[in-house]
């Protein structure tokens, strides 16, 4: 069984949706193939949430029939004959009066959910309709019968596998499977998501309960590339990563995979490989469990950090200081990305501000707290990067104008992460691309 995952690009005109349709039909191993909504979609499904929870009703509706007109310039260019042209009709119309439907009743969280769904249900249903009228056979498979995230919203892999598994004897002798990637049904049994850019994670997922042999990440660049190709002129497609590289370089915020959808496949060890849909030939990244060659492979940023400061000289040859620290975190469930101490002060990171407010009044008791908001991390990831000839030397040389605030070396042998302001982060990617990979 081998997984493969098209982004929002890669189905969001109808010319690529008929090039994935060629692209899971070559080769004779049976796929499950995991679609996003089309792009744009989810960005306008997210506004007309937006629209509804300040009441703005008319914005909303707007938004809805602008997306609707989308739709069905979309099918006129898709599909051909009158049947499936017809049936392609009667699915938006079905997404869409559910759409307006929600205009006239009160608006919640679960509601946003469901309406943040509808794009890649109807993806799914309108490719499926594509290859029904080219006669290609396969099933389409309801993610929300099988995809499933627990009381802390974390995947549920295990309900996962078991559900995936016995829907696919169903359907035993089938080669072609379709499903949604990004929706799910949390532990209320509501609809819900792996939020955004999830439909990765899904394919991860899905990937390691199949066992399958590889899962492919299809989107619309060639590989995971060494440094942000949207903020740097020049960049390269990294060939080959670890699992663990991967996985640090889409949590410190490389947009090409969803932060945290390598694990499932690393669980398993089912190959990964980056490729892009518009030049399916080009080699991509493959990502296995050796890490291949080594040195620095790539270079990725993640905004909206705070770094949080606690001064207190009972530090000083205190133990059991830090555990308090931490446990104020825990209580509250915010992750801490980096760490740094010096005997009387340490500094950590957090990327989320739900609690700040609480956070901050209860480490208030251990010292003088200092926060500052609006920070990157950039984090540089390769394989013993220890060992790399002129690495710290070269890093710091590129950031001699950049007012770095934390460093973070040597809790990985793979990772070396700088926290910078925000204002600082395209400088400071620019100048790395030079400094350390040698392309201006
Ligand atoms: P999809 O819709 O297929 O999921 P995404 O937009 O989520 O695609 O991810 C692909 C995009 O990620 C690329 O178009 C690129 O602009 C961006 N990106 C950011 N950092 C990197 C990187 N290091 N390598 C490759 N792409 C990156
Ligand atoms: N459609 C969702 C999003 O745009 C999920 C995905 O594309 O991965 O975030
Ligand atoms: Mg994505």
């Amino acid at each position: 069984m081998k997984v493969m995952k098209f982004g929002g690009t890669s189905v969001g005109k109808p010319e690529r949706m008929q090039q994935v349709a060629k692209l899971i039909t070559t080769g004779s191993e049976p796929k499950i193939v995991v679609l996003s909504a089309l792009s744009g979609t989810t960005n306008a499904l997210v506004s007309i949430g937006e629209a509804l929870a300040i009441g703005d009703k008319p914005l909303a509706k707007q938004i809805i029939d602008g997306l609707e007109a989308h739709y069905h310039a979309f099918i006129k260019n898709l599909l051909k004959n009158e049947a499936a042209i017809k049936k392609g009709e009667i699915i938006i119309s079905e997404h869409f009066d559910f759409l307006n439907i929600i205009l006239k009743i009160s608006f919640n969280e679960a509601l946003n959910k469901d309406i943040l769904a509808q794009g890649e249900l109807m993806s799914t249903k309108l490719f499926s309709t594509y290859l029904e009228e080219k006669g290609i056979d396969h099933a389409l498979l309801p993610a929300l019968d099988f995809m499933q995230i627990d009381a802390n919203d974390e995947p549920y892999f295990d309900a996962i596998r078991v559900k995936l598994n016995r829907i696919l004897q169903q359907h035993a002798g089938k080669k072609l499977f379709v499903t949604q990637g990004y929706i799910c049904r949390n532990s209320k049994g509501e609809v819900d998501n792996l939020k955004r850019g999830g439909s990765d994670y899904t394919a991860s997922l899905i990937a390691a309960a199949a066992k399958a042999s590889v899962c492919e990440i299809w989107t619309d660049i060639d590989g995971m590339h060494n440094n942000d190709p949207r903020i740097v002129n020049k960049t390269i497609p990294v060939v080959q990563l670890s699992f663990e590289e991967a996985a640090e370089l889409a949590y410190f915020g490389a947009k090409i995979l969803h932060p945290t959808c390598i694990w499932p496949a690393q669980q398993e060890k089912v190959p990964v490989k980056l490729l892009n849909t518009m030049q399916p030939e080009a080699p991509g990244t493959t990502i296995t469990q050796e890490a291949g060659s080594e040195g620095v492979k790539a270079v990725a940023a993640k905004d909206g950090i705070i770094a949080i400061k606690i001064k207190s000289s009972r530090m000083l040859l205190a133990y059991g200081f830090l555990r308090k620290i931490f446990e104020v975190f825990e209580k509250y469930k915010t992750a801490i990305d980096m760490v740094t101490t010096s005997e009387v002060a340490v500094s950590v990171t957090i990327d989320n501000d739900t609690h700040l407010a609480q956070i901050l009044k209860e480490l208030e008791p251990f010292g003088t707290v200092t926060t500052d908001k609006d920070q990157t991390i950039v984090s540089i990831v390769g394989n013993q990067i220890a060992q790399t000839p002129h690495i710290l030397s070269k890093l710091f040389d590129s950031l001699l104008e950049v007012p770095v605030r934390m460093v973070s070396y040597g809790g990985s042998s793979h990772n070396v992460s700088v926290l910078v302001p925000s204002a600082y982060k395209i400088q400071t990617l620019q100048l790395l691309n030079k400094g350390v990979f040698g392309l201006e």
